[in-house]
């Protein structure tokens, strides 16, 4: 009888551990992309909330339109043939009912980054009184590790990190918690790669989510950079074959 209760003791426990696992593993595991992967690709901000304002006076969303057209193009030329922008959706909250809806596999939100306000002084340009700094400049790749697929995200904001510096692309430092002001831990120093908790369309997507700042446009010598063709092109390509690297490993036929 005891030796009974004891296997059927045993047996639960096993029983737990089996389900404790799955539960743990099943956010992960339930994922794999597409091998016709489709990328949302997410314009931030929009018409009415255009987000910074470059020291020389355009808005962010002009800087993140023109650099997602670019990659939605480079994506949909290379086979991701059902690859999308998401622009000006009416909350941020659409955005991934967009990308879900469309069945994306990937969620890449397009940022152009600014600093915090302490930094920010003033200058004339073109007759009008602007806001710049010129003491941080370079990418950030931002994350949430309440995402649902945080390690595939790790993955491809990886992937595309190190695409970056081996173009020559260095990462801004502003947002760490080593910089006065700063309040984001850096998950990777050498690639740029950040820790946003709370931002909605990183910790609410279903599917592997990355944030990218392409560069800081209250910077006045990076605001022209990012405006010159030839760097967009060299970041569009970074992102683009990441993706691409990203997934010949995760895809999967359907
Ligand atoms: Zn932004």
């Amino acid at each position: 009888m005891r030796s009974g209760n004891g296997m059927r003791l045993m047996a639960w426990m096993l029983f737990g551990v089996v389900v404790l696992g799955w539960l743990l593993l099943l956010p992960e595991a339930g994922w794999a992309a597409s091998c016709d992967c489709s990328v949302a690709v997410d314009v931030g901000h929009g018409l009415t909330v255009p987000g910074a304002t470059s020291a020389r006076g355009r808005p962010e969303f002009e800087f993140n339109l023109a650099m997602g057209t670019l990659i939605q193009e480079e994506l949909v030329k290379s086979g991701m043939t059902r690859s999308f922008t998401i622009v000006n959706p009416p909350s941020l909250k659409d955005r991934l009912r967009i990308a879900e809806e469309k069945q994306a596999d990937l969620f890449v939100s397009v940022h152009h980054d600014s600093v915090q306000p302490e930094y920010l002084r003033s200058w004339v340009i073109d007759g009008r009184t602007r806001k710049y700094c010129d003491l941080f400049r370079g990418y950030s790749i931002l994350l949430s590790p309440k995402g649902m697929q945080y390690s595939s995200s790790l993955e491809l904001a990886k992937m595309i990190g190190r695409r970056f510096r081996a173009a020559g692309f260095l990462p801004a430092y502003h947002h760490s918690k080593n910089v006065p002001g700063g309040r984001h831990n850096m998950i990777d120093e050498e690639l740029g790669i950040y820790q946003f908790d709370n931002l909605v369309v990183l910790k609410y997507a279903v599917m592997p989510a990355i944030l990218i700042e392409f560069g800081v446009i209250v910077h006045r010598e990076e605001e022209l950079q990012l405006q010159d063709p030839e760097i967009q092109k060299k970041l569009m390509r970074g992102v683009v074959d990441g993706i691409q690297e990203f997934n010949a490993s995760y895809c999967l036929p359907r």
